[in-house]
């Protein structure tokens, strides 16, 4: 029995089965490049679900982490610390957020969101306007915003006043927000519902609309923030401003944190002293963490990487003209491989066992989100290997 193998009956034998059997356990990194137990490599083109900004064991994070442990781990929010001021700054200043704008740390996209709800309810209209196909998290509150059935139903009633409208449809939005309806939240790019880029134009008419309503925008950027679609935060492409967005995933690196930014004077001060808290959330580790993907990011200009390897990657699957691929959607390095039918689980298997980490985002289409780090080089290992990967699914599949 391999080391895989007997690892995973103790996983199966100890870990709560929420997640089903794992395919593999993972050892090290390097860059694009992990390691089972058993010494086989992978190329990670997952990047831990869009976490992994700068890959694995990147150096500049790995000696600012080194050094922060060192000096500082927690301190609880009855203090603060050089790190979380600077994290705010920066992440406000990234954003282009106006005076009185102001940020609140999480430690998880799921808490992101769940200060979101609470920023919302503080309108004093209760209804929430979400979409259809939305990923928002599962905790109680963000799972009340999220869409699948299959995530909600066993645990209904949810919180109550959500409703749903499909996604990238103005009328329907307009239509649904009542007077009741405080807040909209949805994604720039949906990334669960299989990377779904809306039409250039839906954000600024979402946001004309919320504007016109006076009800708050609040976006969910926990996957496409920090430099994932090739800018810092994907509303950046359509030259509109929340007022309030919610990040995770790649903003620590790996080490847990999220933020809520609330955009403006007149939204922050929604949330008064006292109406929320977390013992964690932003402690001066994590908060190292995030301002070292930011230099990097931005020292390394992997804002144009993301852009410049994302076309590429998108240009040359799209060439290889397989019959299996219907399309390729997303934007800079969040992107997913429309299949002709539901075999991307086996699609992904046999990526896996040609070396290349992917998932299947929904039943019929593989995604992408490698580190930012990654080269045109490598992800062209992967195109290359694209069209056996999938030859070998289909002889399977027939
Ligand atoms: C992953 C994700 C979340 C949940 O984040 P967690 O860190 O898993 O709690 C929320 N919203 C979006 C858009 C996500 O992709």
């Amino acid at each position: 029995m391999s080391e895989t193998d007997g690892l995973l009956d103790r996983y199966e034998g100890s870990l709560l089965g929420v997640f089903g059997r794992p395919t593999l356990v993972l050892e090290h990194g390097d860059g694009c490049w992990v390691w089972d137990v058993d010494g086989v490599p992978y190329l990670d083109l997952l990047g831990g679900i869009a976490v992994n900004a700068l890959g694995h064991n990147h150096p500049d994070l790995v000696a600012a982490l080194s050094a922060q442990v060192a000096r500082q781990i927690h301190i609880s929010n009855f203090f603060t610390s050089r790190p979380q001021i600077a994290l705010a700054e920066r992440l406000m200043n990234l954003a282009g957020a106006p005076d009185g704008s102001r940020v609140f740390f999480t430690n998880s996209g799921t808490e992101a969101l769940e200060a979101a709800i609470k920023l919302a309810r503080r309108t004093g209209r209760p209804g929430i306007v979400a979409m259809d196909g939305a990923f928002h998290g599962r905790s109680t509150g963000a799972l009340a915003l999220t869409a699948k059935p299959a995530y909600r139903e066993p645990f209904e009633p949810l919180l109550p006043g959500v409703r749903r409208v499909p996604y990238a449809d103005l009328p329907a939005l307009e239509r649904a927000l009542t007077p009741d309806v405080g807040a909209v939240v949805l994604e720039p790019i949906q990334g669960e519902a299989g990377v779904i880029v809306p039409p250039a134009d839906y954000l600024r008419g979402v946001r004309e609309l919320t504007a016109d309503r006076g009800v708050l925008m609040i976006l969910d950027e926990v996957q496409t923030g920090i430099g994932r679609t090739g800018r810092w935060f994907a509303f950046q492409d359509s030259g509109i401003r929340p007022d309030a967005m919610t990040l995770a995933k790649g903003l620590g690196g790996g080490i847990p944190i999220g933020a809520l930014v609330t955009f403006g004077g007149a939204v922050s001060g929604l949330l008064a002293p006292g109406m929320h808290g977390s013992t964690f959330g932003g402690n001066p580790l994590a908060a190292t963490a995030g301002l070292t993907i930011l230099d990097v990011i931005a020292r390394d200009d992997l804002l144009a990487n993301a852009r410049r390897v994302g076309d590429g990657f998108a240009d040359a699957v799209r060439a290889l003209g397989h019959p299996l691929v219907t399309e390729v959607r997303g934007r800079g390095l969040l992107r997913a491989i429309g299949l002709a039918g539901d075999f991307a689980a086996k699609a992904a298997a046999s990526a896996r066992e040609a070396g290349f980490l992917v998932n299947a985002v929904t039943p019929n289409a593989l995604r992408i989100a490698p580190p930012l780090i990654i080269s045109a080089k490598k992800i062209a290992a992967f195109v290359d290997a694209l069209g056996d990967i999938l030859d070998a699914t289909a002889s399977e599949h027939s």
